[in-house]
């Protein structure tokens, strides 16, 4: 009869969501966390520090990320690091419009996080008065190690994403808050 039917609580951390949808996800963010190719968007010194990153010492392809995309529509970490001007926004805001989903963003040293020492007219004070940042990495400049540590922060951020997250209306939010569609 129906009425012996006991309904059991889903464990926590997967209520509403079926068991598959939540497996398929831990894949696919596995996935991603160990594949992101980044865009190098460097106008400055904290690119030098990038630069330190990739070669062989600190040696960023035990992270899956040696693979630079000079094209936006084939990365998936837009890395900002540098001063970024004011002229320079909308160009910055352009190439993250041109990143397909899913794609995030860390902020790599202070000018990119905060405007950093250039607390002036013309230079923007954070990248996040134009585009979403997923991770700020501190420091002027950061150490490569601190760089690793961003891009480790952001593998765990993709890997405990959903993968319907993008479609979801708290995301199509925070793009309109920018006036990106
Ligand atoms: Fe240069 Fe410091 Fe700005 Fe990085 S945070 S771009 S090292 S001034």
């Amino acid at each position: 009869k129906s009425s012996d039917i006991k309904m059991v609580d889903a464990p926590a951390g997967v209520q509403g969501e079926g068991f598959f949808a939540t497996k398929l996800d831990e894949v696919v963010g596995l996935a991603r966390a160990n594949s992101l190719w980044p865009l190098p968007f460097a106008t400055s010194c904290c690119g030098i520090e990038f630069m330190a990153t990739m070669a062989s010492h600190y040696d960023v392809a035990r992270f899956g990320s040696e693979r630079m995309s000079f094209s936006p529509r084939q990365a998936d970490m837009l890395l900002v690091m540098g001063t970024i001007a004011k002229k320079m926004a909308p160009i910055l805001r352009q190439v993250y419009e041109q990143m397909s989903e899913p794609r995030w963003v860390i902020a790599v040293g202070a000018c990119a996080s905060s405007g950093g020492v250039f607390d002036t007219y013309s230079v923007l004070q954070g990248i996040d008065k134009v585009i979403p940042v997923d991770v700020y990495v501190p420091g002027c400049p950061p150490r490569p190690e601190q760089i690793l540590d961003g891009i480790m922060e952001l593998q765990e951020l993709v890997k405990s994403e959903s993968v319907r997250r993008r479609s979801s209306p708290e995301y199509k939010e925070l793009l309109a808050s920018y006036n990106i569609s």
